[in-house]
């Protein structure tokens, strides 16, 4: 059986990368890893299902015991992907989805080259801050440092594999797939299916 494939997925926050994501999960057979984060639950949020909430002691004491695959800080606050969350499902054969920023997708692109790795971005900054206004769950004052976060972010989106617009969504999640369908399909993953076009030659 093949391993599941890794796959680093970054947009900066207000890029519709969440409702991309539902709908992805919706359609394809996938784990999205939950990740571990210092900063505070937002209204409609459950620990264990859209992070694990945890204090800073708590995430220290998980850097010293080597439990994150990578971890970064992000707007103050400590985000990190826990090993937990990986390894066990790509043993299986399920794909996995990180949800991380740009720092820490550089490093799992390091330490994992096999990762594929795709990044979001919106049609332009102005589409930007409309839709995190929208949004209403932060304030203005952090509005305006994620949108500052974003525009840095956008700049290395070259040094993933794969770029995205998300401007209509169903577009955005069809190119998702279509990138997924691609990868399973490179040479180098098909071994076993060449072994078997070839038995009784
Ligand atoms: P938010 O606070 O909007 O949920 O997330 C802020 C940023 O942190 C997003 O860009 C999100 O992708 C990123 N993020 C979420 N989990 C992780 C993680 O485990 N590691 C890293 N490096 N970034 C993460």
């Amino acid at each position: 059986m093949n391993k599941g494939m890794l796959i680093v997925f970054s947009a900066p926050s207000g890029c519709g990368k969440g409702t991309m994501l539902a709908e992805i999960l919706k359609c394809g057979n996938y784990h999205c890893s939950i990740s571990a984060t210092t900063r505070d639950p937002r209204e409609n949020e459950v620990d264990g299902v859209n992070y694990y909430f945890i204090s800073d002691e708590e995430f220290e004491r998980k850097i010293s015991e080597n439990a994150f695959l990578e971890y970064a800080g992000y707007c103050k606050h400590y985000y990190g992907t826990l090993l937990s969350e990986v390894d066990d499902y790509l043993e299986k054969g399920i794909d996995v989805i990180l949800e991380i920023e740009v720092k820490g997708a550089m490093k799992v692109m390091e330490k994992r080259p096999e990762a594929v790795s795709i990044f979001v971005v919106p049609p332009s900054i102005k589409e930007l801050r409309r839709r995190l206004k929208k949004r209403g769950t932060e304030s203005d004052e952090v509005i305006e440092e994620r949108v500052a976060e974003a525009a840095g972010e956008i700049s290395s989106a070259e040094k993933y594999d794969y770029v995205i617009v998300n401007d209509a969504l169903e577009d955005a999640v069809n190119d998702f797939f279509a990138i997924m369908r691609a990868e399973k399909l490179k040479s180098e993953l098909s071994g076993d299916i060449i072994n078997e076009v070839l038995k009784n030659a």
